[in-house]
């Protein structure tokens, strides 16, 4: 393992440690602000409910019910019911009331005094829900359906659930199998497996088809040695791999580790029943691993990029959430925090991936943009609310991290900009909120680790 020395660049990124703590430092207060305090940031509408898993289900022993969280909890049964894992795994959300307007804007204030601010954005219709072949991910069905609740994120924080043992291993191992790319192939959506001859169909868009394909990839999979998430973790390490698909691994390996950040951070001491940092859950799962740290800063410099790009894009979005001033107020928000995000490529360069523009660099972004959209299908299969809630939400927000870098543009003029649903906005802001509230609890778990060895 080799360890984080401040004044390093993060590889994959253009800035140093030490540089994105500082921003964050800076932006920390903008960010909070703006995905907790605003109506159009602090709820979140998806259909949690209704979607099964398309890859396993319980017949099969391949457990991703609720049920494994409330057994992965010692002695469950003797403690109280409100600390168990079935419990602490429930929303709060659909049935939690908006904080009032007038409440909000005082929460909003001492910020957005010193942004100026107007009224008088007129709030149209938003456009329909269709999936885009731009997409990362699979689009929740804000508008489309009907089904779906609107969930308040801040009464659901992303914390220690006991969401734990096979179920979540399982989530996790099927996550990282999706890092197994293909060469590029022949054949348009098409995935090479180790072990097979033929290469595979990748997962496509029916759930049903898309089940069985999955099942055929873990097949290959099984028939050699069973891959576990670390294993993945090593074995890239030591390998020699494309920048694309590296960063796609580092996507998701910088998720997992700030998932593990909150859940260490906000931790239930079931001895006491008191809720905070758990230090040793921090060195296990983190200290020791600096490199999982690395891809969580690497996540926050390629959202922030992505933040950033949107300075000029939400001009002239529309924020419709039934109160025009407030919707100035966020609109003024997002401006000034993407206006505080250095515009050049100092954070990150995204300019200097999928380059190629033969096909088989055509084909690299596409097999790309699919396994991202199999780890938004696989969400569905995490069997504890809170996690599956804040699970897809990072999922579509890093997806919408990468259709904003790679499909954006470079801001020239008259270049065409796709559309944001909703959703991915809210998403892309949320996950940059994580990231972020990630990056301090992190920097408070060094601290302690200081106060501890000197015994202060
Ligand atoms: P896990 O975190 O399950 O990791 C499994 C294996 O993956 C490890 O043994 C290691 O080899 C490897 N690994 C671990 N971290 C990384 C990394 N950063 N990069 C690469 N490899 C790594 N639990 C909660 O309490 N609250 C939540 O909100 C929550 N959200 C979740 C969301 C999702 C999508 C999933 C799949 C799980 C979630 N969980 C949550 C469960 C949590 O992530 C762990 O699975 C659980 O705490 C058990 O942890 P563990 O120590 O067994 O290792």
């Amino acid at each position: 393992a080799f360890q984080l020395e401040p004044k390093a660049k993060v590889s994959d990124a253009s800035a140093s440690y030490a540089d994105l703590d500082s921003l964050n430092n800076r932006l920390y207060p903008y960010i909070r602000n703006l995905a907790n305090n605003t109506d159009f940031f602090s709820y979140y509408r998806l259909n949690l409910y209704d979607k099964q898993c398309p890859f396993w289900n319980d017949e099969n022993g391949l457990c991703g019910n609720i049920a494994c969280a409330v057994t992965t909890l010692e002695n469950e049964t003797q403690i109280p019911q409100i600390w168990r894992a079935e419990k602490l795994s429930q929303l709060e959300g659909p049935k939690a009331q908006h904080p009032g307007r007038k409440q909000q804007r005082e929460r909003q204030r001492p910020l957005l005094d010193q942004l100026g601010t107007g009224v008088g954005e007129s709030c149209v219709v938003e456009y329909d829900d269709e999936c885009d072949d731009r997409d990362y991910c699979v689009p929740e069905d804000e508008t489309a359906s009907g089904k779906g609740n609107y969930v308040s994120l801040a009464e659901n924080p992303e914390r220690f659930t006991g969401y734990a043992g096979e179920g979540a291993h399982q989530v996790w191992e099927a996550i990282y199998r999706e890092n197994c790319f293909s060469k590029p192939s022949t054949s348009e959506h098409s995935v090479s497996v180790p072990g097979l001859s033929a290469p595979v169909p990748a997962l496509s868009q029916n759930q049903a088809q898309a089940a069985m394909d999955f099942k055929q990839v873990m097949k290959a999979h099984d028939r050699q040695a069973a891959i576990k998430p670390g294993v993945s973790e090593e074995a890239l390490d030591a390998e020699e791999e494309c920048l694309e698909k590296r960063v796609f691994y580092r996507v998701i390996s910088g998720m997992h580790a700030s998932i593990s950040t909150h859940l260490c951070h906000d931790y239930l001491n079931q001895s006491t029943g008191q809720w905070g940092p758990n230090l040793q859950c921090y060195k296990e799962r983190l200290h020791e691993h600096p490199e999982r740290i690395s891809n969580l800063y690497f996540n926050y410099a390629l959202v922030l990029r992505a933040v950033g790009k949107l300075r000029d894009y939400v001009q002239d979005y529309t924020f419709c959430t039934g109160d025009t001033e407030q919707d100035q107020l966020t609109k003024d928000m997002i401006k000034k925090l993407a206006g505080a995000i250095p515009a050049g490529p100092q954070i990150f360069d995204e300019s200097v991936m999928f380059t190629d523009q033969t096909a088989d660099g055509l084909s690299l972004k596409e097999d790309f943009r699919n396994r991202f959209r199999n780890v938004s299908r696989i969400m569905d299969c995490v069997g504890c609310d809170k996690c599956r809630l804040w699970g897809k939400i990072q999922t579509n927000g890093f997806g919408t991290a990468l259709k904003v870098l790679f499909e954006f543009g470079n801001g020239h003029v008259g270049e065409e900009k796709p559309l944001l649903r909703r959703t991915e906005l809210v998403a892309l802001i949320n996950t940059l909120d994580k990231i972020s509230a990630a990056m301090k609890a992190l920097e408070r778990f060094r601290n302690m680790v200081v106060a501890e060895r000197d015994g202060t």
